[in-house]
């Protein structure tokens, strides 16, 4: 039996994968549309609407959207994520046109599919009172609360422990890779909507949640992210020379000169700790920051002048997640072409010292890193001796909270692993009013992921102050294409995904950004490769005459007809389809079933059928307040 699903609004939503898999829900397909089209200011409020570090996003987002993006079924996923660089570069924060985004800060409607947090055309739900609410850290999951509350109405004020704003943007991730006077333009945005951040002031235990009651806040967001490098428990690892990722990185992207010498062994790249009960809670989320970390050390560290990097990791290559991604590919590709040498499934034995300072490291083999059941469960082969040479050692195995800031009065409850419990739909931990994510909830992932749960947590205090818990409705339209306008790119389903340009291997020296933007013409091929999953083949099958001519056409093989009875619907649906269509044993019908997942919207059905019987239909929905 074929089972068969009615089409409701959750269906809709699927069609669009890249939309679905963005933690923010950017209408991403719709953006690479339009840029295809030439449309790119109106690209760039669409991709901008839901996400207030749009710019950041276009040069380092971790890009999940990518990995879903239905083009990657057939050959490689469409570059979502350096098109949108492309847009940023014409109307972000960092063009010449940086006040674009303001459109939509007054309601102006952009295109695409929209959630309750998309600003365009929303009335955003007002404070009441002008509450005053106090976001914990500013890394990009605090400034996104703020940023949202701040367009409700609330008074927010960040307390941010370090003398600037951006969290691991600024701190973790290497100016080569992303320029800091593009994360200061999007912080300032974010600011002049009224946020007030207070920079050097941590909470501690000393100045804590209910100091700041007595200020008067109602509401908080813990954002503090997981920012405490792990520490590796063999015999060497306190030996002078050997450091945490978290550290190396804090220090140089600070402006200090950190002196490895020659020879750097990173340690990390996809295994995160030798905990294994906390791995096999969290592994995936934790491996993907891991990974972040590692390459970005020994990309660092080659700039700082060392002669060799090595990186060491108990995984094999197939077996580090992130190297699934397709961002995760392109930046490993890149880190190898810089001379990084990686050196999988071998496993740290003992760091050997000479006079208290780290000189050599031995490793042994690893034989699988995790069982049948996917937990993490090394096992190591000891007839494998290597030793690498090190004047440093840099450990990237993953990252705790630093929560030592909360008082047990605070009554806010921790994980076994170590982060902030939270209730998954509203955020909030176990204590009223305050509420957690990013990082420190979670444990490390990527921005867009933080900047979901900032967004989330904004509806969740303004719902904790007194306003209403909105009712959702959906507005769904579906437009008809008449055929003879339907057209596609030329050879739109044989271009090649092209990875973003980058500046010479000689000229990549201290922070000099290493990605290029796309052409002009590059961007608007890549943009062409979009199936465009906006568009709906609909089939009516009150005008068909079963002459089977799509069928033949299609040069997927996605349709088919097959008869009624092999259709798995319940007898209810099935008698009113018989019905409808006067289907008995002497009129038997036929179904068209078509694999949504191979059909790459060329249109040929539509083109082929006598009858007008298929058409190709492009369809929005809108999540609204009801
Ligand atoms: C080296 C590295 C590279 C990465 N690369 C990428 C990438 O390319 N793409 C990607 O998507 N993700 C990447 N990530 C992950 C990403 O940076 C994080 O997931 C994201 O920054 C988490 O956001 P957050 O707001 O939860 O926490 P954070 O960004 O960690 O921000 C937390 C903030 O809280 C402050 N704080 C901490 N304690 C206190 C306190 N007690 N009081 C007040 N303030 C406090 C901190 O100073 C900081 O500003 C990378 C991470 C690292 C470490
Ligand atoms: S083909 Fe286009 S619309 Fe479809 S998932 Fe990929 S980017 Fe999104
Ligand atoms: S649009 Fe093209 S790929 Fe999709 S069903 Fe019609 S003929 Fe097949």
């Amino acid at each position: 039996m074929i089972p068969v699903r009615i089409p409701d609004i959750e269906f809709w939503k699927d069609l669009v994968p890249c939309q679905i898999a963005c933690p923010v829900h950017t209408d991403a397909g719709r953006y690479v549309q339009l840029i295809a089209e030439g449309r790119d200011r109106e690209a760039y409020l669409t991709a901008r609407s839901p996400n207030p570090f749009a710019s950041v996003c276009g040069r380092v987002c971790a890009a999940p959207c990518e990995d879903r993006c239905r083009r990657g079924k057939i050959d490689a996923p469409v570059s979502i994520r350096a098109l949108k660089r492309f847009v940023t570069e014409k109307y972000g924060v960092e063009s010449i046109e940086p006040d674009t985004q303001e459109a939509l800060f007054s309601g102006a409607p952009e295109p695409g599919n929209k959630w309750l947090w998309h600003l365009g055309g929303h009335v955003h739900p007002a404070s009441a009172r002008r509450s005053k609410v106090a976001v914990i850290g500013s890394g990009p999951s605090g400034l996104a609360c703020a940023h949202d509350l701040a367009l409700m109405g609330y008074a927010v004020t960040i307390f941010e422990a370090t003398h600037v704003a951006g969290g691991m943007l600024r701190h973790g991730i290497p100016e080569y890779r992303l320029s800091r006077s593009l994360i200061e333009k999007e912080i300032q945005k974010v600011r002049s909507l009224g946020v007030d951040i207070r920079f050097n002031t941590p909470l501690t235990t000393g100045f804590g949640l209910d100091d700041l009651r007595r200020q008067g806040y109602e509401a908080f967001f813990l954002s503090v992210g997981s920012n405490k490098g792990r520490d590796l428990d063999i015999e060497g690892s306190h030996l002078d020379g050997v450091v945490k990722a978290i550290d190396y990185l804090l220090n140089v992207n600070n402006g200090y000169r950190v002196d490895v010498g020659n020879k750097v062994v990173v340690i990390g790249g996809g295994f995160v700790a030798f905990d294994a009960a906390r791995t096999a809670l969290r592994k995936d989320q934790d491996e993907g920051g891991s990974l972040h970390e590692a390459v970005d050390v020994a990309r660092t560290a080659r700039r700082s002048g060392a002669a060799q990097v090595h990186m060491v990791s108990l995984e094999s290559f197939a077996e580090m997640p992130v190297l699934r991604t397709a961002q995760g590919q392109e930046e490993f590709e890149e880190a190898k072409r810089e001379g990084v040498k990686f050196h999988p499934q071998r496993g740290p034995r003992h760091i050997v010292g000479k006079d208290g300072h780290v000189a050599a490291i031995e490793f042994r083999g690893v034989i699988r890193t995790y069982d049948e059941k996917g937990a993490f469960k090394p096992l190591f082969d000891d007839s494998v001796h290597e030793t690498l040479e090190a004047d440093t050692v840099i450990l990237a195995i993953g990252q705790k909270a630093d929560l030592s800031f909360l008082r047990t009065s605070d009554g806010v409850e921790l994980s076994p692993a170590g982060f902030i419990k939270v209730d998954p739909a509203t955020l909030a931990t176990s204590a009223r009013g305050i509420f957690a994510g990013g990082d420190a909830a979670f444990g490390p992932r990527n921005i867009i992921d933080g900047v979901a749960n900032g967004k989330r947590v904004a509806q969740s205090i303004h719902e904790f102050l007194g306003g209403a818990q909105p009712a959702i409705t959906y507005e769904l339209s579906v437009e008809h294409v008449p055929t003879r306008r339907f057209t596609r790119p030329e050879d739109y389903e044989q271009e090649q995904r092209l990875a973003p340009p980058t500046v010479d291997l000689q000229r990549r020296t201290g922070i000099s950004e290493v990605e290029l933007g796309y052409t002009e013409e590059q961007a608007r091929r890549q943009a062409e490769r979009c199936l465009s999953c906006h568009t709906q083949t609909i089939y009516d099958a009150d005008k068909c005459v079963m002459c089977n001519r799509c069928v033949d056409i299609c040069p997927e093989y996605c349709l088919k007809l097959v008869p009624v009875e092999q259709l798995d619907i319940d007898p209810s649906t099935r008698s009113s389809v018989m019905e409808h269509y006067g289907v008995d044993s002497m009129h038997p019908a036929s179904a068209m079933l078509k694999d949504d997942e191979t059909c790459i919207r060329c249109g040929l059905c539509a083109v082929r059928c006598p009858t007008g019987a298929m058409t190709m239909e492009v369809f929005y929905y809108e999540q609204r307040r009801a």
